[in-house]
């Protein structure tokens, strides 16, 4: 099979991953093989063929946003033909703490697709049969591909947030992740509040039915039950839990913070507000998350790629050149 392969140890810029033909992966016990159809081009796989992130095999397959069709390994779960989705985690060992008090998101021995096994740059992929999420009928691969990783944890953060039907939600920055969470949240009838910086990204939000829209040093005008930050920066958190009322959580949707800014304890965390980081996502995230795309219809807009572009996709999302997610297409 064709596949792009990142060696960490002859790779160079612009030429990450080589375009190579390779034998097809068997699948293990336990495993199911696809046939890649989609693949979402992520921040975090720039990291990877980068080395910002330490390789753990001299030789991997990036990509984990996959959607393919099961070809091989069916189950009765997942008959030949299935369409699945595989993310970021793409298995756990099921027996840590974590794992046995519904954490699996925070299982001390994750797998990573495309950084520790295997990801689907390529025109197949042998993945572990109960981390492949069968995509409901009507999801288009060239659609789900690019949900599958920060589409998935921006709905983490309104579950984290512990959100209710009706609420009065902040949303602080408004990048594609908060642009998907706005249309979640007016299905569960909310009053979504905006605050970001850039007049592009206020007109997107009010365009969206936003209740409010400010700036970055505006504070809405309702106190909030919940508030999501999607911005890296520790004041945004504070700005969020100043809008907070009683017992309201604000949820960190960021794997890195600039230094947290000294605050108030008593005026802003105080009356058991709560501030919550979100980290990765649990299958039942991913499933839920689809099937609700599938519901409302998501179709984020894309730049599609070959897999022989595959450094063309990750140039594109190094320089933020694409209009929309970068997918590769098989
Ligand atoms: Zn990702
Ligand atoms: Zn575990």
């Amino acid at each position: 099979m064709r596949a792009a392969v990142f060696d960490s140890t002859t790779a160079t810029p612009g030429a990450w991953p080589s375009i190579e033909e390779i034998p097809r992966p068997e699948p293990r016990p336990g495993e199911v093989l696809i046939k890649v159809r989609a693949c979402g081009v992520c921040r975090t796989d720039l990291h990877i063929v980068e080395r910002d992130l330490k390789p753990l095999e001299p030789r991997i397959i990036p990509g984990h946003q996959i959607v393919g069709e099961v070809v091989e390994g069916a189950t009765a779960t997942l008959p030949a033909g299935t369409r699945v989705g595989v993310s970021w985690i793409g298995g756990v060992d099921g027996d840590c703490w974590f794992c046995r008090h519904g954490m699996e998101n925070l299982c001390d021995h994750p797998v990573f697709t495309g950084y520790s096994v295997n990801g689907g740059y390529a025109e197949f992929a042998a993945v572990r049969a109960d981390f492949a999420n069968p995509l409901p009928a009507g999801l288009e691969p060239i659609h789900a591909a690019p949900l599958l990783c920060a589409g998935v944890i921006g709905f983490r953060s309104l579950r984290v947030a512990g959100v209710e039907r009706g609420e009065r939600v902040g949303l602080y920055g408004f990048g594609s992740s908060a642009s998907l969470a706005i249309r979640i949240l007016h299905a569960w009838d909310c009053q979504v509040y905006v605050v970001t910086r850039g007049e592009q990204h206020r007109k997107v939000a009010e365009s969206l039915g936003a209740a409010w829209v400010g700036d970055e040093d505006a504070k809405p005008p309702v106190e909030l039950d919940r508030a999501i930050t999607f911005a890296p920066a520790g004041k945004v958190v504070v700005a969020a839990l100043a809008a907070l009322r009683k017992g309201g959580v604000v949820a960190i949707n960021a794997i890195h913070l600039d230094q947290m800014p000294a605050f108030d304890y008593d005026r802003l965390l105080w009356g058991e507000r709560q501030l919550r980081s979100v980290a990765n996502m649990t299958r039942q995230d991913a499933r839920d998350f689809l099937t609700l795309a599938r519901d409302l219809n998501f179709r984020p807009a894309v730049a599609t790629f070959s897999l022989d572009d595959a450094n063309r996709a990750l140039e594109a999302v190094k320089h933020e050149t694409a209009e929309g997610s970068a997918v590769i297409m098989l």
